[in-house]
């Protein structure tokens, strides 16, 4: 059993989302005339998300990522384009940190309904170097709007 990288035991009705998300990713590829992009990996699991975005004013009109890695990075990255999209930025960083408050065992966080899909993600808080796997679609948001 290879324990340096644990597979976290969720609810089997969160392990079946976070399979759907990794399988049929949503807001995978490339998008045309993204005004802000960046490409970031997590070598601690091998993780890859190039994430793409065109921004109108201060929303978020289109979001596209590509990525290799494992389940929980890749789901995470496909559930944080449906609830970013179409949102005001500051809102979507308000959600970063939201999920990051959850990944750190904050329990109402996982209440929070506009986190939609990434809440059964929340299991993960439980297994610190996985958390990183589901935080690298977060972090590459924040970097690309900060360059
Ligand atoms: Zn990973």
């Amino acid at each position: 059993m290879d324990t340096s990288r644990p597979e976290p035991q969720l609810s089997a009705l969160y392990q079946e989302l976070i399979l759907d998300h990794y399988r049929r990713p949503r807001n995978k590829g490339t998008l045309e005339g993204a005004t802000h992009s960046v490409a970031l990996n997590n070598p601690l699991c091998g993780d890859e998300i190039d994430l793409q975005l065109r921004l109108e004013g201060d929303v978020i009109k289109d979001v596209r990522f590509i990525g290799r890695g494992c389940s929980i990075s890749q789901a995470a990255a496909s559930m944080m384009t449906q609830v970013v999209k179409q949102r005001r930025l500051a809102d979507a960083l308000a959600l970063a940190d939201r999920m990051s408050a959850m990944m750190h065992g904050d329990e109402a966080a996982a209440r929070d309904r506009t986190l939609g899909d990434l809440r059964a993600l929340a299991g993960v808080a439980k297994f610190p170097v996985r958390v990183k796997c589901a935080m690298l679609p977060w972090n590459a948001l924040k970097d690309a709007v900060k360059s």
